[in-house]
């Protein structure tokens, strides 16, 4: 049996994408900026598809600008909102310690433009609190970036609160909703969002791109100067293939959600039930504040990658989170920030399941875990340290 548990790191497209893309490849393949009936008849399509995206999460129309995909997305975004700032004499930004580095690394860059970053913690469960989020604005804060749901752990974020918090104070709110948009609920306005990033491969469209919603009133800047697309604001002949295949498969996302959230979650709790048998192992992140699909545990005394590799002969496609950025050897930052040691965190494993998965292969993967767990940990010489008690487990 061959079973993709790696959702959060990229989907299947889906029959309704492909679809929707295909006569945008050799019939209506004109340039949506030329006047001619080829040109204007990708126009239209670009312009619908962006109705789609916008009502996807309660947005208008002219507040959706396509891009290349999520990371594209929240640069241009932090970008913007520093731009902003810096006007107004505010060079403050408050994030989270777990973004994805496509958020931390713009940080990163702004740090050293004479920006100031305060990296909040996230608790043990993964979560930052709206409290939190208040106590750090400061005078000078241009913006509050926090993640919708975090793609190592699943945990969701109290965005909406944030949200309340971020409006009452007058300070931009930005959310990276890449794990979140078409797999629960988001609505831009009822939760006071400002800026937010999507990105089409993450919910069953294709790769390579993206869109930044940006609540109108709110001057972004280029990150790609050129012509004049999506309002000026990012150049380039638009992907019309890959953008109409993104709001096909968001809006097929968004239409069967309740139905696919439960599904989700019930093949999701099948994982947890099953996992939390193996000794000393332990579920990453709060239980209930997550996305529907997935799961990270840690099992002691092993290797993440060993594990990967193991999994892979059985068939199973999943994560780790040891050594996956390009072969580095330091464990996750996010599980680092969640408190777990650097030994405990090399041996995590994420599994991310969508609805094209089954309750079979939620089985399957129930099965074999605990068993290529117990080999490596008969392989292991920390493992035979925990069982001597020459060291003592931190998963109990
Ligand atoms: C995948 C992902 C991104 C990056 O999106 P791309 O479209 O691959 O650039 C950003 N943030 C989160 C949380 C993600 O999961």
């Amino acid at each position: 049996m061959k079973v993709y548990a790696d959702n959060a790191a990229t989907t299947m497209m889906s029959r309704t994408a492909k679809e929707a893309m295909m006569p945008y490849f050799d019939v209506v393949y004109g340039n949506p900026s030329s006047l001619y009936s080829f040109g204007q008849e990708a126009k239209t399509a670009l312009e619908e598809a962006r109705e789609k995206v916008a009502k996807a999460i309660n947005a208008d129309h002219k507040e959706i600008y396509f891009t290349s995909g999520g990371s594209e997305a929240d640069n241009q975004a932090i970008l913007s909102a520093a731009v902003i700032g810096a006007r107004k004499g505010k060079k403050h930004i408050i994030s989270t310690k777990f973004e994805h580095h496509a958020v931390l690394h713009t940080l990163n860059k702004l740090e050293k433009q004479g920006y100031e970053v305060t990296l909040l913690d996230v608790h043990e469960n993964g979560v930052v609190t709206a409290a939190e989020v208040a106590a750090a604005i400061r005078e000078d804060t241009c913006l509050v970036t926090v993640m919708f749901a975090n793609n190592e752990i699943g945990t969701i974020q109290p965005i909406a609160e944030i949200g309340a918090v971020c409006r009452e104070k007058g300070v931009l709110f930005h959310t990276d909703a890449v794990q979140a948009v078409a797999h629960v609920p988001v609505d831009v306005k009822a939760m006071n969002i400002d800026m937010l990033s999507l990105s089409g491969h993450k919910f069953h469209g294709p790769k390579g791109v993206g869109a930044l919603y940006v609540k109108k009133s709110i001057a972004l800047s280029n990150l790609i100067e050129g012509g004049a697309q999506e309002r000026g604001k990012r150049a380039g002949t638009e992907n019309v293939p890959a953008i109409v295949g993104m709001a096909a498969a968001l809006e097929e996302s968004v239409l069967h959600m309740e139905e696919n959230m439960a599904k989700i979650t019930e093949m999701r709790e099948q994982l947890i039930e099953g996992l939390s048998k193996i000794p000393h192992s332990k579920l990453n992140g709060d239980r209930d504040m997550r996305v529907p699909g997935t799961v990270n545990f840690c099992f002691e005394g092993i290797e993440g990658e060993s594990l990967l590799l193991l999994l892979d002969d059985a068939g199973i496609a999943a994560s780790s989170g040891s050594a996956c950025t390009s072969g580095s050897l330091d464990p996750s930052h996010v599980l680092l920030s969640i408190g777990l040691p650097h030994e405990v965190a090399h041996g995590s494993l994420r599994l991310s399941v969508c609805e094209y998965n089954t309750p079979e292969e939620m089985a399957h993967i129930v099965e074999n875990v605990p068993k290529v767990v117990e080999y490596l940990r008969s392989m292991s010489p920390i493992w035979e340290d925990l069982q001597k008690g020459v060291k003592e487990y931190v998963i109990q």
